[in-house]
């Protein structure tokens, strides 16, 4: 066995490896040994989920944003946004459209938008909860307070994603204005699993300054804090930004460490994101045939769509739309996989 086979079996076996071996194994796997990582990835994925893969659907309430993260495209000092914020009737219009097609979780993800008060949010999800209480709610507006997050909790919210974007603080510090701290976005994680919310952290692959060192850190994070959702995708630049001529991350690197991810922390769920999709014409089946399990088509009306552009050509109609649901099971169905009606929450191991 040569070294990176022995690292291969230690990572399937102990789901824990030094970072030095995680960074072998992003700079020296040939085409062969992603291939081996890949089916070992389904492997653990089927164990678990079978041959399921949860959808959820993707209601991205508010454009405007009070942060000014230097890659995305809806940061607040962009002033070519065209910004807009859905009101409760528009999202609970998504929610029915998205009910009748069969989605069971709605995921509602926007800026951070000082307008979104604990009160009109809390409102809103137990709203949704009244409707739906077979549905699961996930919020994805950012940073907030604990007592913030407990609100939403009590109101019925079942989980929060908030992508820690880096594991590393000094390129989290290079990533974002100065007013962003490192330390809140972690004591957020914390806050949020320590409130009962099913967690979701994430990173982008291939942003601006990133390096395999990083990138092992990265992986150490997830070894070490467990997420119950993990979001990666490739960063894309963004025309109105600091980052508009940086080159996109790669598809095949995101593949790579969807794997890896599935083979460290089997039961975390892994979607197959958009970022993904939009830089390859079939990067949801390759997510899903590296060990993703989830995808999350979009529910948002269709007029604003477009400008919730975070980064250049997000895709947002075809196959990202919720309404495409047949084309997209189709296509799922073909690489042996099936779409299911379900809430589809984290498997919990019994201790
Ligand atoms: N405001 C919420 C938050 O901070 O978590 C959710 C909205 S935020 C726009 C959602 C995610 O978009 C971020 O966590 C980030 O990883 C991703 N994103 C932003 N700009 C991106 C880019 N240029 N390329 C890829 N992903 C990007």
């Amino acid at each position: 066995m040569n070294n990176l086979s022995i690292i291969i079996n230690k990572l399937s076996q102990q789901h824990s490896l030094t970072n030095d071996e995680y960074k072998m194994l992003l700079l020296e796997c040939s085409k062969d040994d992603v291939d081996h990582l890949a089916r070992l990835a389904r492997k653990e994925t089927e164990k678990i989920y079978g041959k399921n893969i949860y959808i959820r659907g993707l209601i991205e309430i508010s454009n405007y944003c009070k942060n000014d993260c230097y890659y995305c495209g809806i940061r607040a000092s962009n002033t070519s946004c065209d910004r807009y914020r859905l009101t409760d009737d528009d999202i609970l219009e998504c929610c029915k459209e998205g009910y009748a097609l069969g989605f069971r979780t709605f995921v509602l993800q926007g800026g951070e938008d000082p307008a979104l008060t604990d009160d009109i949010i809390c409102n809103l999800v137990s709203k949704i909860k009244e409707l739906y209480p077979d549905c699961a709610i996930t919020l994805s507006l950012g940073e907030r307070s604990k007592e913030s997050y407990k609100k939403m909790k009590q109101a019925g919210a079942d989980r929060y994603l908030l992508r820690h974007e880096t594991a590393t603080a000094e390129h989290y510090a290079l990533l974002h204005p100065s007013k962003m701290s490192f330390d809140n976005r972690i004591r957020c994680l914390y806050d949020l699993r320590n409130l009962g919310f099913q967690v979701g952290c994430g990173f982008m692959v291939g942003s601006p300054e990133q390096t395999p060192d990083m990138l092992a850190e990265e992986l150490k994070f997830i070894e070490t804090f467990k997420p119950d959702m993990c979001g990666i995708g490739p960063f894309i630049p963004h025309v109105a930004t600091k980052y508009h001529n940086y080159t996109a991350g790669s598809v095949d690197m995101t593949c790579l460490l969807l794997s890896i991810i599935r083979l460290i922390h089997p039961c975390v769920l892994l979607p197959a994101t958009t970022a993904l999709g939009t830089l390859a014409p079939n990067g949801r089946e390759k997510g899903i045939l590296s060990g993703a399990n989830v995808i999350m088509p979009n529910l948002s009306p269709a007029s604003v769509r477009k400008k919730y552009m975070i980064y250049d050509n997000k895709l947002s109609d075809g196959d990202e739309s919720a309404s495409a649901l047949d084309s997209i099971k189709n296509k799922i169905n073909s690489i042996g996989y099936n779409i299911i009606t379900s809430r589809g929450d984290v498997y919990k191991p019994k201790k």
